[in-house]
């Protein structure tokens, strides 16, 4: 044949096919020794104990930019069988350890890949963001995490990001559905709470926690017990038991620190216990450190 030839489609299988017919009970000794002997004797022969140089290699990957494996979608069952459930030596695992610190200092390795990211946590142990990324990107990166701490960059800022006036539309609805009663938060006993509650279900009083008072300022009382004559027990008005903490309500004997909303408060409680007189309840405010110190006779003597 001459350079540049190509067999056709049906010599390539006439090659083939007298191929297979000539060692179909193996290679003949005869030929294996001819093959081996001119391994030996021939240094044109196959690419055996040589190294592509890296004019060549680059040479082949130039070719194969952009053309389909030939393996592509193929697959071969024997194979893929074979490596199941197989181990990856000790020596092969600190090569692909290698491979990919290698690849991420190169930047062949991004990170956003998958695989990366899976084994990241392992290639970034015990070691500092300056050996990691080197000196310009570790800066960078301490920057932007102090200034996170600092609260410079919210993160999610711009996700959630409201204007102002959205804000003010969203607040409003906000306080109209609270006033309305459509919402009502989830609210947790307090300590002083469950002391009284527990002192109520001792008395077999019946009352109600949290209930949402309909009036112009709104909220949620702590004990709501209606009007009931039970053994022994009358309550001849629907009461509200509010449990005051000392700080949060600016108690004047325990004379804590202020915080920013205590004028507020005041004014609001004060607001509330009115309101709620005027519609007829009784209004029983307790302090924190008081019921912190009242036992069953205490209480049974307020609330009577
Ligand atoms: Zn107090």
């Amino acid at each position: 044949m001459e350079k540049g030839q190509k067999h056709t489609e049906k010599a390539k299988r006439k090659i083939r096919e007298k191929a297979l017919e000539q060692f179909k009970n193996g290679m003949p000794e005869k030929t294996k020794i001819k093959l081996r002997e001119n391994a030996k004797t021939n240094s044109n022969f196959g690419m055996k104990g040589k190294k592509h140089t890296t004019e060549a290699k680059e040479k082949q990957r130039l070719s194969h930019i952009g053309k389909t494996s030939w393996n592509k979608g193929k697959v071969c069952p024997q194979i893929s069988k074979g490596l199941i459930g197989r181990e990856a030596s000790k020596e092969t695992r600190r090569n692909m350890s290698k491979s990919r610190k290698n690849g991420f200092k190169d930047g062949s390795i991004k990170l956003n890949d998958s695989n990366f990211k899976k084994n990241h946590k392992s290639i970034f142990k015990g070691k500092t963001y300056k050996e990691i990324y080197g000196k310009e990107r570790a800066k960078e990166i301490i920057e932007k995490g102090r200034l996170k701490k600092v609260g410079k960059i919210k993160p999610n800022a711009l996700k959630f990001h409201r204007s102002s006036e959205e804000r003010k539309k969203r607040s409003d609805r906000m306080k109209e559905m609270h006033k309305s009663g459509k919402i009502i938060l989830p609210i947790k006993d307090t300590k002083i709470e469950v002391k009284i509650q527990n002192f109520l279900k001792k008395l077999g009083i019946e009352f109600f926690t949290h209930q949402y008072m309909k009036i112009s300022h709104g909220y949620q009382c702590d004990i709501f017990i209606p009007e009931q004559e039970t053994e022994g027990v009358i309550i001849p008005k629907k009461t509200i038991i509010e449990t005051d903490g000392c700080y949060w309500h600016g108690c004047p004997i325990c004379n804590l620190n202020s915080h920013k909303n205590l004028e507020r408060q005041k004014e609001r409680d004060n607001l509330r216990t009115k309101e709620l007189q005027e519609k007829g309840f009784r209004v029983i405010r307790l302090w924190e450190h008081e019921i912190r110190k009242m036992k069953m006779d205490n209480f049974q003597e307020i609330l009577i």
